[in-house]
């Protein structure tokens, strides 16, 4: 079988821990480019619950700006921020027994990893959360968020049928709906944003704990 992995908010902790350390490091750099701010604490948690109810923290820079008077000119810098390096000490960690269950899986299955963002620092990610990319079979980096171009190549690549494939992700319609489309298992990670979106009739299964893929890769 081919389980094909999303990154962010489903093998690692991106909501948690990379979100809002970015917001903070965006919030300065719009101050160091001329954005007003009365309050750095206030706007920070201004800018958190932007995030919280936007599907993206792209879109939650753009609601921030555009409510900030005559600031929207910065939203390139700040969007920028948003995929600079991370420190050089920072560590990021991943979902509940994320390490353990993709060296489990790998044992007897190819592991692929198909991840939407900015490809150098979807690397860096992964680094910092100190899993091994070699486990991957293949690493795949949209930068523009669509998978199903690739999702297509890998099956194409390990010459398999849709019933042989799984993919597991924490949005249901960058990483979910395509999967199903074509006809593969799909399973949804409840973490980060995901645990905000209202579950589909046609997901195979739900989950907040990669740990329960053992029971339904294994039915
Ligand atoms: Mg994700």
């Amino acid at each position: 079988m081919l389980i094909i992995f999303d990154l962010d908010d489903t093998l690692i902790d991106t909501t948690g821990f990379i979100t809002p350390f970015k917001m903070k490091e965006c919030l300065k750099t719009l101050i160091s480019q001329g954005l007003k701010v009365s309050d750095f604490d206030r706007s920070y948690a201004d800018l958190l619950e932007l995030n919280a109810k936007s599907s993206g923290s792209r879109e939650a820079l753009v609601q921030f700006l555009k409510s900030a008077k005559d600031s929207y000119h910065l939203i390139e810098p700040a969007l920028q921020e948003m995929t600079t390096p991370l420190p050089a000490g920072f560590t990021i960690p991943t979902t509940p027994n994320a390490k353990e269950i993709l060296k489990f899986l790998s044992k007897s299955h190819s592991i692929a990893l198909v991840t939407a963002g900015h490809p150098p620092f979807q690397m860096e990610k992964l680094e910092k959360a100190g899993i091994d990319r070699t486990i991957f079979s293949k690493i795949a980096i949209p930068e523009n968020s669509i998978k199903k171009p690739f999702y297509e190549g890998l099956i194409r690549e390990f010459s398999l049928s849709a019933d042989q494939v799984l993919v597991c992700g924490d949005r249901i319609a960058t990483d979910l709906v395509p999967a199903y489309e074509l006809g593969f298992t799909t399973v949804h990670m409840r973490w980060g944003r995901g645990t905000t979106f209202k579950t589909e009739e046609w997901i195979n299964h739900t989950i907040s704990d990669l740990s329960e893929l053992k029971r339904i890769i294994k039915t």
